[in-house]
């Protein structure tokens, strides 16, 4: 396995700041400091992934629209032709987060919309209603002159009426890619059972650690995005380059996963299988990897 699998994807947290109260996110857990991603780490960051081929995703524990320089993000990341996008919690989709995101140019956008029951979907948001969500996902598409690029994620928790056909159906009607995924306990810190769906199992190797990346605001890459208190610390950005921090991730890969939360682990994508083949070159030939491993593992069909 080359050093650039481990950055074949990459969650970038922009911030970990966030106000939205989801009651399916664990925050008060989180003991890292909170703060917004420097200008100088982020480009230093950003080019060397863009050189990697990464595929980027801003987010993490905050939502990435808070940042005060995001539309100077998105500019370097158009300069460093780095494919980038966002995540976002469907409620960040009001007209502020719009404008917003119209001025940072993402690549794509998955927005977690977790249920189309309105009665559910008030009760995971407090104080917002489906409709509303609704509304501002077709000015979305307006706004992008398609869907092209957009995917609305659905974490399934126990409290879920809907059946997943159904479900499938109202995107597809709408011509919006659309995947379920089982709600997990995010490495442990989500304790209510009425929401979990996922499974928990001790894992030895994890194929999300081996292919994808978590770094922090503040430089820091972890083994896990699901690390609130940062005890699973791999390397310093802030010091380290992409290169010497894969060969850190490479050299975990040859033993057991030691973390703690690695061995009641619920998440659904630690299945994926290790890569055995090289590193695709081309974005085409990425994109087809990376489409693969959303049809196996770490979705619900
Ligand atoms: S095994 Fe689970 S907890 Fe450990 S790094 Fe992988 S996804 Fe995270």
């Amino acid at each position: 396995m080359d050093d650039r699998w481990p950055f074949f994807t990459v969650d970038l947290e922009l911030t970990n700041v966030c106000y939205q109260g989801c009651i399916f996110c664990p925050r008060e857990r989180l003991t890292r400091p909170q703060g917004f991603m420097p200008r100088e780490l982020f480009a230093k960051i950003a080019t060397q992934l863009a050189e990697n081929g990464s595929r980027v995703t801003f987010c993490g524990m905050g939502n990435p629209l808070l940042h005060p320089e995001l539309e100077t993000f998105g500019q370097l990341c158009m300069e460093l032709n780095l494919n980038f996008g966002l995540t976002i919690q469907a409620p960040a989709l009001n007209q502020a987060g719009l404008e917003k995101i119209a001025a940072l140019k993402p690549g794509f956008i998955e927005v977690s919309l977790p249920t189309i029951s309105p009665g559910l979907y008030a009760e995971l948001f407090p104080g917002q209603a489906l409709e509303t969500a609704l509304n501002n996902l077709d000015n979305l598409v307006v706004q992008r002159g398609g869907t092209r690029g957009i995917t609305v994620n659905a974490v399934v928790t126990a409290l879920e009426t809907e059946n997943s056909e159904k479900m499938h159906e109202f995107w597809l009607n709408r011509g919006i890619n659309f995947r379920l995924h089982a709600c997990h306990s995010r490495g442990g810190n989500l304790v209510d059972n009425n929401l979990i769906t996922a499974s928990a199992r001790e894992i030895k190797q994890c194929g999300l650690f081996a292919t994808h990346s978590f770094i922090t605001w503040n430089g820091q890459l972890l083994a896990c995005c699901h690390d609130l208190t940062g005890e699973t610390f791999i390397a310093d950005l802030t010091r380290s380059t992409i290169r010497e921090a894969a060969q850190a991730k490479l050299r975990f890969l040859e033993a057991p996963m030691p973390f703690k939360i690695c061995k009641s682990c619920d998440e659904p994508a630690a299945d994926r299988p290790i890569p055995l083949r090289p590193f695709p070159e081309s974005g085409k030939a990425r994109s087809r990897y990376l489409k693969s491993l959303c049809q196996t593992k770490n979705t619900i069909k």
